[in-house]
């Protein structure tokens, strides 16, 4: 495959040329990978921004570049072995037919990418293929569509999704579609919003089309009625990928402990989001605090105490999302400060591999299984 010069450069830097995989190589000189906290697990972030810049600016995942954070280099260093990446459609910018062709260039960008780096990047489209790329020691590439808009009101568009790789779809982003209502507007305004609005009939049969292809249902972004509505016509357990306890961070983009045990009763899973926007500590007195490491460990505690278990967190930290992450979490590299700290909270190894990758890998496996 020919290589952009950009690309060949920065392949060139980072040995990845046809040479040993990375994983096994020295790392930077004097700095090897920091050690993971319970080794050989599957580390699997949830939700990663990281196309965007991809498709926008050429950027490739070979590349280490000052504003990245999540891409080869940054996962190996960081142990995070399985991405799931957003394929996000703006709907200021994308609308109608021009959103699905959106969605379909992002996926197009993640394709590009792991063919052009074949020994690191492994497309997959199932928790077993996940679990195999990771035994032979490459990154296992999940594919999402951000935002339904890019189905433009068409049924039919899930399966054609589904056939290219995606296993999940956050119904909203901001603003309203005609038939489900997210938990913020627009700020453009170029669709219309108004709180509370939940599914449509028409959204009911979304949700049952993403069941019936395997498609996980994600409800980041959408409004709380969205939420519940959702839950009440899902047959499959779904995800809120990136997004926090709202107990803790009082934000319309986080979830209440209503909505984390009605997830809990779903079997389904909430991957924590670093976004410091999303964390919001506060002092005894009330003041706001700057979110770090121990601030994401807040918001696991809290979801696992509230759904009295760890079968129902993973982690979804936004990376590459236009997002200011909480100190220690910069970027992939410093995953296992976050492992680390789980230790450090008396989570057994057992509850670590599960917040790390196994719940999520659950939740898609239990997606690949007939429609029950
Ligand atoms: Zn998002």
């Amino acid at each position: 495959m020919r290589l952009s010069r950009r690309a060949a450069l920065a392949a060139l830097a980072l040995g990845l040329t046809g040479l040993p995989a990375l994983a096994q190589m020295p790392w930077r000189r004097g700095r090897e990978p920091q050690k993971l906290a319970v080794p050989s697990m599957i580390v699997l972030d949830a939700h990663e921004d990281t196309l965007r810049r991809v498709l926008d600016r050429g950027d490739q995942l070979g590349e280490r570049l000052a504003d990245g954070q999540g891409d080869i280099a940054a996962w190996r260093a960081g142990g995070v072995n399985a991405v799931w990446f957003a394929a996000w459609v703006n709907p200021t910018k994308y609308r109608g037919e021009a959103a699905t062709q959106r969605a379909l260039r992002l996926l197009g960008a993640l394709r590009d990418q792991a063919r052009m780096y074949p020994q690191h990047i492994a497309l997959c489209d199932t928790a077993a293929e996940v679990r195999a790329a990771v035994r032979d020691g490459r990154i296992a590439a999940l594919a999402a569509v951000e935002g339904g808009i890019a189905i433009n009101n068409d049924l039919s568009l899930i399966a054609r999704f589904r056939d290219l790789g995606v296993r999940r779809m956050n119904l909203t982003w901001k603003g309203n579609l005609d038939w489900a209502g997210s938990s913020q507007p627009l700020p453009s305004g170029a669709l219309p919003y108004s709180p509370n609005k939940g599914l449509s009939d028409f959204g009911r049969e979304v949700v049952r089309e993403m069941n019936r292809v395997g498609m996980v249902v994600d409800l980041s972004h959408c409004s709380d009625q969205t939420f519940f509505d959702t839950l009440a016509v899902s047959s499959r357990p779904v995800i809120v990928s990136h997004s926090n306890a709202r107990a803790l961070a009082d934000h319309p983009r986080n979830v209440t402990d209503d909505m984390l045990r009605a997830l809990r009763d779903n079997r389904g899973v909430i991957g924590v989001n670093f976004y410091r926007e999303y964390l919001k500590p506060r002092s005894v007195r009330g003041r706001l605090l700057t979110p770090t490491v121990e601030t994401v460990l807040d918001h696991i505690d809290h979801i696992v105490r509230v759904t009295g278990g760890t079968d129902y967190v993973g982690i979804g930290s936004d990376w590459d999302g236009d997002i200011q992450p909480a100190l220690g979490l910069e970027t992939a590299a410093q995953m296992p400060a976050l492992l680390a700290g789980l230790e450090r909270r008396g989570y057994s190894a057992d509850d670590i591999r599960k917040i790390a990758g196994e719940n999520f890998l659950r939740v898609l496996e239990a997606s690949e299984s007939p429609v029950p």
